[in-house]
């Protein structure tokens, strides 16, 4: 019997009942087949040996898709788990998933030692298992056989995973002489795997619950070229050079206090420029776009956040309640209740729509301890926020104008590698996972695919990822180095206007529910700076550097010159310091060198008299002379342009 294949540039090939994913590549071509590492059926990602029984949708994964990457890098945790158990026997595994750049397991060592010295040990050992080639096979388990075979380990780590499966949906796999309770998806042996690196070492509570013991999570990351590894160990030389806690530090831009709190970043001067900056930047776009800007409070009464359905669901990520005059409050952990009591408010009609609430909106999440990091994993956000409220003819002119501003941030920043995370619902978990809403999930997840498509911005399919209330965008983007940083979520909202009762009236005279669209491009000031500090290195561009120009008077006679250049800059909003040092001019540039200050402006006798300054430029050199107010000029048609991209 024959079935039919139909690939994703909608071609369909026949083939008999039971061939594999791995047989259809090879009858596409042998270089695919050599460089396939798992396949899509039916939306579900499976082990390319796999029989396929019936007519099917077949995707063909390779290492250049994020499930492709995401399979070997799981097999790549197993490979791991196989070279652990050789040197620690009786050693249990708890979880191995693949991660955004790599994998982990967490392993509990019963009390042996291990370290980061060990991990070159078994970096090698792995290489080895990786040469024999050894196939990982699937095995089909009944539950009673899986249960019995893992209390004969004594493994009670997996017989609490086995607890929560169903008989008849149990596998196992084995490659070499390790097996594990696993439902795969695998690459086809471990000869694909051909260049290893483990990356660290840590602690994490076991169910990331701190009553729990304390298992060790080994991190690592494989690659099926040698010469991918050893650009991912470049970029991550570089990345330590750039590491925003490090510039944060030298250029004075954040820093963290004990009295304050972990996760609880202080902003000195020198941030508070950028996110001043950045924030005259949104606003400047947003208004242009047709934003109107509101202001909201920090906390609101625990019925808001029931409405909202935060509560109880996402009560771990939120503050402990304050209780006062009978009530509790929550710090807000999300802008969207408030801005949709003002939508509210507004009461609008058709002829209103679409409204668009904007707000630099300050959010407050309980991470735990071990989670926080420097600027990127934080306890306090402010969120470039905007609710559009709109009716289902706006939707897809309101989405594409989001696209669009996205695209224009993309530019100024310079930002040239992004992808769109488009995550869709699973129908068969309609009313658990997913508002049971079958007919908007389609209307919305095909508006937003077409405007995705329309626009021709890179974007991958992710099924069933999307939010409980609708399909969500995550927007990834790579530093200037190659590193990729998730910058913000868009999410599409149609169930939860209604749970507030947000309505407007419609030509008809009816209520309505509108569709909302929450968006955040530029994301946080923390992620988003912590971002912005790697990708520029901190040589940040002129209208964003904290300070702009620095004006170095050759000796001490030119201070009071140098500080009426000072003063008639900043009269044009430029940020300007003199430094009045008694230094050595060459010291004094090589100072102002070193604190990535764009332009120098060095003055003497020739320069007072004239007027005018000897302009160097960051990382440039001599610029030449010019007047003072021509230096202005150029500084603001420099910014203008900057800006303007
Ligand atoms: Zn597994
Ligand atoms: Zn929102």
């Amino acid at each position: 019997m024959q079935i039919k294949i139909t690939l994703p540039d909608n071609s369909v090939r026949e083939y008999p009942k039971g061939a594999t994913a791995m047989d259809v590549a090879k009858s596409i071509s042998e270089g695919l087949a050599r460089n396939v590492l798992a396949a899509k059926v039916n939306g579900e990602v499976r082990d390319l040996n796999r029989p396929i029984d019936e007519d099917s949708n077949l995707t063909l994964l390779t290492w250049n898709d994020t499930d492709g990457k995401s399979t070997m890098w799981h097999s790549s945790a197993h490979l791991m788990a196989e070279a652990l158990e050789f040197y620690y026997p009786g050693i249990k595994f708890w979880v191995g998933p693949p991660v955004q750049n790599g994998f982990y397991y967490d392993v509990d060592f019963g009390g042996q030692h291990f370290s980061a010295d060990d991990l070159k040990k078994i970096e090698d050992k792995m290489v080895e298992l990786a040469r024999q080639n050894n196939a990982y096979v699937r095995k089909e388990m009944g539950k009673a056989e899986a249960i019995a075979y893992f209390t004969e380990k004594q493994d009670q780590y997996k017989l609490d995973l086995l607890s929560n499966l169903e008989d008849g949906s149990i596998t196992f796999y084995t490659q070499g002489n390790f097996t594990d309770l696993c439902r795969g998806p695998h690459i086809p042996s471990t000869g694909y795997i051909k260049a290893i690196k483990l990356t660290n070492v840590a602690g994490a509570y076991w169910k990331n619950d701190s009553n729990n013991p304390m298992l060790t999570r080994i991190y690592g990351i494989t690659f099926p070229k040698k010469s991918e590894l050893d650009e991912y160990v470049a970029m991550l030389e570089e990345a330590k050079k750039r590491d925003h806690r490090k510039i944060g530090k030298e250029m004075e831009i954040f820093t963290f206090d004990d009295d304050v709190g972990p996760g609880l970043p202080l902003w000195l001067p020198n941030g508070g420029v950028l996110i001043e900056e950045l924030e005259r930047l949104a606003k400047k776009t947003e208004n242009q776009a047709g934003y109107k800007r509101v202001r909201t409070p920090h906390l609101a009464k625990e019925s808001m956040y029931l409405t909202s359905g935060h509560l109880p669901y996402y009560a771990d990520s939120m503050y402990p309640p304050m209780e006062f005059e009978g009530e509790r409050y929550y710090l807000k952990a999300m802008n969207c209740p408030h801005h949709h009591k003002i939508f509210k408010e507004l009461n609008p009609s058709y002829k209103d729509l679409p409204i668009r609430l904007a707000e630099y909106g300050t959010c407050y999440r309980y991470e735990q301890s071990g989670e926080l990091f420097g600027l990127m994993r934080v306890r306090q956000l402010q969120m470039n926020d905007a609710h559009i409220y709109c009716t289902k003819e706006q939707f897809a002119d309101e989405f594409n104008a989001v696209n669009e501003m996205y695209l224009k941030y993309f530019k100024i920043f310079g930002i040239q590698k992004y992808v769109m995370r488009f995550s869709t619902h699973e129908p068969s978990k309609l009313g658990q996972k997913y508002v049971d809403n079958p007919v908007l999930w389609k209307e919305t997840e095909d508006m937003v695919r077409q405007v995705l498509i329309d626009s021709k911005i890179p974007y991958v399919e992710v099924p069933d990822e999307g939010a409980f209330y609708g399909p969500k965008i995550d927007v990834q983007v790579w530093s200037a180095i190659g590193r990729e940083f998730t910058l913000a979520t868009n999410q599409v909202d149609f169930a939860v206007p209604a749970r507030f009762g947000l309505t407007y009236r419609n030509a008809k005279n009816e209520m309505e529910t509108p569709i909302c669209i929450h968006r955040a491009p530029l994301g946080t000031h923390e992620r988003f700076i912590g971002f912005l500090i790697e990708h520029f290195a901190g040589n940040f561009p002129l209208w964003l550097a904290p300070e702009q120009v620095a004006i170095l008077p050759i000796s001490d006679k030119f201070n009071g010159y140098a500080k009426k250049v000072s003063q008639l800059l900043i009269n044009s909003d430029i940020r300007a310091l003199v430094d009045d040092r008694d230094e050595k001019i060459g010291k004094k540039i090589r100072d102002a060198e070193v604190k990535k200050i764009p332009y120098m402006l060095v003055v003497g006798e020739k320069e007072e008299a004239d007027n005018a300054v000897s302009v160097r430029q960051h990382g440039k050199g001599d610029q030449g002379t010019l007047r003072i107010q021509d230096f202005i000029n150029r500084i603001n048609a420099e910014i203008n342009e900057l800006l303007s991209a």
